[in-house]
């Protein structure tokens, strides 16, 4: 398959992701008051065990990142890699939880269509506004940088590229960083996933990477590209790197990172509020039409799964 046809079908992800959450945030399962601004309604409905799964994600990878800015007072740095439509930034403002710079790194075309939904909606240039100070604010279609929000139009498979561009927004390697990557590492190759965690991990004197993925997806990462691209010529790519648990966290360790915990999702399922868990099953219950059973587990292909231990969707999701 060419570059040129597999980067569209990762870059097609983008729009996955923003979809499903906007849809799952309309029918009530987290609040976000700015996704309407990056992606329209979707047209068609979400499978409840979708939105879950989403909740899930959104909430787990949202605590992780405010234990960080409560650690270190926002006196820190957030990287965000692969970021697509993310709405962050706004939330934390909203919050008062900025951290000092907040960068946004993915590819060029995604970029320019980020920053063209900033400069023509209020609700997403104010607080970027508000937060600036000092000198112009920097902005084109391939990039824009506040004092305190970066957005950077780059490939994550190029690093010195990658590493000049940061520099030259002003990350700085001495400030406690955090890296995220959400549901970004699976669609590069594992060669390329693990040049980035080296790099990471030899670049900042003090760092936290939250990475959320799929594992054990060999046999399933080819059916959501498949999906994607409708074209049945799809390698395999990340799934090598993330049979399980232990070889995701194997592969950080080795790579220059002191400490690593993995969990299953699960786990942070059971770990939310439970008003929250309960409201949503109610809310699954509302917005499926065929009232899916609490046991059953979505399988990414359209079809449920009856699965007595498992109380949650599996993860299938882009
Ligand atoms: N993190 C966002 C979220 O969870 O809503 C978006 C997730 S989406 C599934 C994956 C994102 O990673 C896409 O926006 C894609 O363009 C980006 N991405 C994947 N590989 C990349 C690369 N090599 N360079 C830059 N961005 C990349």
């Amino acid at each position: 398959l060419g570059t040129d046809v597999f980067d569209e079908a990762v870059r097609s992800t983008c729009d996955v992701a923003s979809h499903c959450k906007r849809y799952a945030i309309s029918v009530g399962y987290w609040k976000d008051p700015y996704i309407e601004y990056f992606v329209s309604h979707p047209k068609e409905r979400k499978a409840p065990e979708i939105s879950r799964g989403y909740y899930a994600r959104v909430q787990g990878v949202g605590r992780l990142l405010k234990a960080f800015l409560e650690k270190t007072k926002c006196n820190c740095q957030i990287i965000n890699l692969g970021a697509g439509m993310d709405t962050l930034f706004w939330k934390l403002k909203d919050e008062n939880l900025l951290p000092m710079k907040y960068f946004e790194i993915d590819f060029p075309s995604i970029v320019s269509r980020k920053i063209h939904y900033i400069k023509s909606k209020p609700p997403l240039s104010k607080p970027i506004m508000e937060s600036h100070s000092g000198e112009t604010l920097l902005i084109d279609a391939h990039g824009l940088d506040s004092s305190r929000y970066a957005i950077i139009g780059g490939d994550l498979r190029d690093l010195p590229r990658l590493e000049e561009k940061l520099k030259k927004c002003h990350m700085d390697p001495d400030l406690p960083t955090l890296l995220m990557t959400e549901c970004v590492l699976i669609y590069m190759t594992t060669e390329h996933s693990t040049c980035l965690i080296k790099w990471v991990g030899g670049m900042f004197r003090s760092a936290m990477f939250i990475n959320y993925e799929q594992v054990n997806m060999a046999d399933r990462f080819g059916q959501i590209m498949i999906e994607n691209l409708q074209s049945k010529q799809c390698e395999l790519v990340g799934a090598d790197a993330c049979r399980s648990l232990d070889t995701q966290k194997e592969r950080f360790l080795i790579h220059g990172w002191e400490t690593v915990n993995a969990l299953d999702m699960l786990k942070v399922y059971q770990s939310l509020p439970p008003d929250d868990i309960k409201r949503n099953v109610q809310n699954s219950l509302i917005t499926s039409g065929n009232c899916p059973r609490n046991d059953m587990v979505w399988r990414g292909n359209g079809t449920f799964q009856s699965s007595p231990e498992r109380s949650v969707p599996e993860l299938i999701t882009a």
